[in-house]
């Protein structure tokens, strides 16, 4: 059988992050160690039933057996700019400015096909979620890192932008809260963001799949709308899967900007027919009464959470205490690389961690703890790594 070669675009990539620990994990377990594993933010809880429900009613449909419409149904953009308004107290119109998409990674994916082109500049905040950078450089764009450390509160130094950079830029990836550093973003930080794109004409994407997962009510995440004027240069991706236990069901939106709508959908009508109508009616269901469920996934995680970081103490790894988000952003042991860490933790222990700099290079030093395993099973983990 003929191999034939990839693509240059594809044969630049490094593995895909979490393909990488897969493997690994699977040669652990082979050797028949119990995997606890901490890598992926995939939550383990399942989805509430009233959920699965509204999904089995809505697949009986036949109108739903159909093509569905590319930019999703008006009735589940209606129900995400209802959301959005009690939620942020952002207004949407469900006609222009909501899109539904199939997951937001899908929408993240495709966003820049509708607006870089070859040699464009895109700034990207960084550790950082892999598919922005990625997919800029499928297009051809050019990407400048914008480092997240301890000392900026991981939170992108916007005047280390040179005024032509700004100038070049094409658009600008944020994310908060932060996958994977944990960390949230104030409102200070995002009109500083709006008043720059603004005055230099960039685009923001501003990645949100995780405002539903915060610990306290007073550290709710925003919704990057909320910022007076952010509409005129801002899109927003966001999702039901962290929020609501979906990831499997593929469902999320993007909104905003009418125009980076619109380009989205632009792309989707070329690349893909929509999503199943019958998960987006479950998804209406979801938007529409699944505040207190997610309101327990919160309470679920918050412990997670305190049970950690207080293993990690005793332990004497340090990290900050996140406010949001599935993950734990913490410092390897003094004197390893966070590879050489999260590889002897693995062969050793059968625990998963995902290493700090698969994200970026600033994530050099760290290591990221998922919350997506019971409490019994974190404090498993806590006490093998202990053992080390
Ligand atoms: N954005 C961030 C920062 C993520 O961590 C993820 C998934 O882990 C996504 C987007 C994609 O989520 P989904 O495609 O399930 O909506």
């Amino acid at each position: 059988m003929r191999t034939f070669p990839l693509a240059k675009r594809l044969q630049a990539l490094p593995p895909y992050l979490f393909a990488a620990i897969d493997k690994a994990k699977e040669e652990v377990r082979a050797q028949g160690k119990d995997i606890i594993s901490l890598g992926i933010g995939d939550p383990d809880l399942p989805t509430p039933e009233f959920i699965v429900e509204a999904l089995c009613a809505a697949a009986r449909k036949p109108e739903h057996h159909q093509y569905p419409s590319y930019i999703g149904m008006l009735a589940f953009r209606q129900a995400v700019a209802d959301w959005y308004k009690t939620r942020f107290g952002v207004d949407l119109d469900p006609a222009t400015e909501v899109m539904t998409l199939i997951g937001s990674k899908e929408g993240i994916a495709h966003f820049p096909l509708a607006f870089i082109d070859p040699g464009d500049l895109a700034l990207v905040a960084t550790p950082n979620y892999p598919v922005y950078p990625v997919t800029t450089a499928f297009v051809g764009g050019e990407v400048k890192y914008l480092p997240l450390t301890d000392e900026n509160d991981f939170l992108p130094d916007l005047d280390s932008v040179s005024e032509a950079e700004w100038k070049r830029a094409k658009l600008i990836y944020v994310n908060y809260p932060n996958n994977p550093t944990a960390a949230s973003a104030p409102r200070g930080f995002y009109e500083k963001l709006v008043a720059i794109a603004r005055e230099y004409d960039v685009i923001v994407v501003h990645d949100a799949a995780y405002t539903e997962v915060y610990f306290d009510p007073a550290d709710k995440p925003l919704s990057i709308l909320e910022i007076p004027g952010a509409k005129d240069v801002a899109i927003e991706f966001h999702s039901l899967s962290k929020t609501y236990n979906m990831t499997g069901w593929r469902i999320g939106m993007a909104v905003g900007n009418p125009s980076l709508v619109a380009g989205l959908g632009k792309v989707k009508e070329n690349v893909d027919s929509g999503l199943f109508q019958a998960i987006q009616e479950a998804g209406i269901a979801a938007l529409q009464n699944g505040e207190p469920y997610a309101a327990k996934f919160r309470e679920v995680y918050k412990e997670r959470r305190d049970v950690m970081l207080k293993c990690l103490g005793d332990i004497g790894i340090s990290c900050r205490v996140p406010k949001a988000s599935l993950y734990i952003w913490a410092k390897v042991p003094h004197g390893q690389t966070s590879q050489e860490f999260v590889t002897k933790v693995l062969r050793q222990t059968g625990v998963v961690l995902t290493p700090g700099n698969g994200f970026g290079t600033p994530g050099e030093g760290y290591f990221r703890i998922s919350l997506t395993v019971n409490t019994d099973r974190l404090k498993e983990a806590a006490s093998r790594i202990s053992s080390l």
